[in-house]
């Protein structure tokens, strides 16, 4: 799904953000991307997304070759991408339906189908009730899963999500983190960059660390780091 050899960024004032990146991430796995600050996480999401260029190496993703990609199928590759963000990004003046339906009218989906894709993404976030709300009518938690329904909703192989708990409080970036896993085992590639050592140092999946734009660390313990507790009808780490 993602494949990078020897991929270096140097940012155009000389900043080595990453440097001799290897590594491949294959269709439906979750991978935590963690390092201290400045240490090129986010600059890893922004290649894969094409929001910056690798300035060494080589890359593919979702089958693009990025030393070699047009500007016109630049669009092509981001609808294979969904991107959460910190911020959550969404606009101040729609409401949380028109926030999803316009990421649908951009690629030129069908009103009915918008209509239909919406109502079942919020269903998906558990936001059904909340179509008509303005984001500042929301919590962070409700407003972050405005975000990931609006990056999920193109149904993209691969979802990145970068520091998308960073903004709240630990018991709703629980809950947004059982999020990703449920869309996860919808056979959705995750790619998560975190801060937060409290979770990831309770689940098993892989976890790629980077530290001063070179891969340190890349530890594959995937089993079982999510299981579903018939009691609470929920999903909980282990
Ligand atoms: P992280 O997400 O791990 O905090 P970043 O990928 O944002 O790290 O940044 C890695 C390094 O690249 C830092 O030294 C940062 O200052 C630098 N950097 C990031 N973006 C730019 C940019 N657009 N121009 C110049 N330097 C940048
Ligand atoms: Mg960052």
């Amino acid at each position: 799904m993602i494949k990078m050899e020897n991929v270096g960024k140097t940012y155009p004032k000389g900043v080595k953000a990453l440097r001799d990146m290897s590594v491949s991430i294959e269709a439906g796995e979750f991978v935590y991307i963690i390092g201290a600050s400045g240490s090129g996480k986010s600059t890893f999401a922004k290649l894969i997304i094409r929001e910056e260029k690798m300035t060494k190496g080589k890359m593919t993703v979702c089958g693009f070759d990025l030393a070699k990609i047009k500007s016109k199928d630049i669009p092509k590759l981001r609808r294979q991408i969904g991107v959460v963000f910190q911020d959550y990004r969404l606009l101040k003046n729609r409401t949380v339906f028109e926030n999803i339906s316009y990421a649908l009218e951009v690629i030129g989906t069908n009103p009915e189908e918008i209509k239909a894709r919406v109502i079942e993404v919020l269903i998906q976030v558990e936001l059904e009730d909340k179509a008509d709300q303005k984001p500042t009518e929301l919590s962070g938690g409700e407003q972050q899963r405005v975000g990931i329904a609006r990056a999920i909703a193109n149904k993209p192989k691969v979802l990145i999500a970068d520091e998308p708990t960073g903004n709240l409080d630990p018991k709703t970036a629980l809950e947004i983190m059982r999020l990703f896993y449920r869309i996860n085992l919808t056979g959705t590639t995750i790619i998560m960059v975190t801060h937060n050592l409290a979770i990831v140092n309770k689940v098993h999946n892989r976890v790629i660390e980077i530290k001063n734009g070179a891969l340190v660390d890349d530890k594959c313990k995937n089993n079982g780091s999510l299981q579903y507790d018939y009691s609470s009808g929920d999903y909980i780490f282990i």
